[in-house]
């Protein structure tokens, strides 16, 4: 049988993961970005309903924003500690400051969930625009900590 390779995002060490913008791996023009909200293995973690109304926010908020050309993916981690974005030919200035963009769209927004009618989603009673709020509130406040220490340093901590 071929030897079965790790794969780069399980390289990191997550105990050093803190909720932060990482770059987690480039692939030509492509890089893959770690929206982490939460601290991996800590009991902390995205309840379904949260991580879906997120996404659903965030996506369309990404798909209308200036780069929605550029923007490859956008979903959740099944681990629910955070997200990965997914962005074609933008730096990774663009690309955080076009995260903490959406994330205050989102917070700010006024209105309903986007894409909450049966036929737009696989499970449109699971979600609440209160919960993506609270939870973007809470990353928002998480990245603009980390930025005042690390400024627009995205490699992980490696301690
Ligand atoms: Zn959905």
């Amino acid at each position: 049988m071929k030897e079965i390779k790790q794969i780069t995002s399980f390289s990191v060490d997550h105990d050093f993961i803190v909720p932060g913008f990482y770059v987690s791996r480039r692939d030509g023009d492509i890089n893959t970005y770690d929206l982490r909200t939460r601290r991996p293995n800590c009991g902390d973690y995205m309840d379904n309903l949260t991580m879906h109304s997120v996404e659903h926010m965030l996506a369309t908020f990404l798909r209308n924003s200036e780069y929605s050309d550029r923007v490859i993916y956008f979903g959740p981690m099944g681990c629910q500690t955070g997200f990965y974005l997914l962005m074609r030919d933008t730096s990774d200035s663009e690309a955080y400051a076009l995260t903490k963009k959406v994330l205050m769209q989102t917070v700010e927004h006024e209105g309903g969930m986007f894409g909450a009618e049966r036929k737009e989603c696989g499970n449109y009673k699971n979600l609440d625009i209160d919960a993506a709020k609270a939870e973007c509130s809470k990353y928002l406040s998480a990245l603009e900590a980390r930025e005042k220490v690390k400024g627009e340093d995205f490699s992980y901590d490696k301690n």
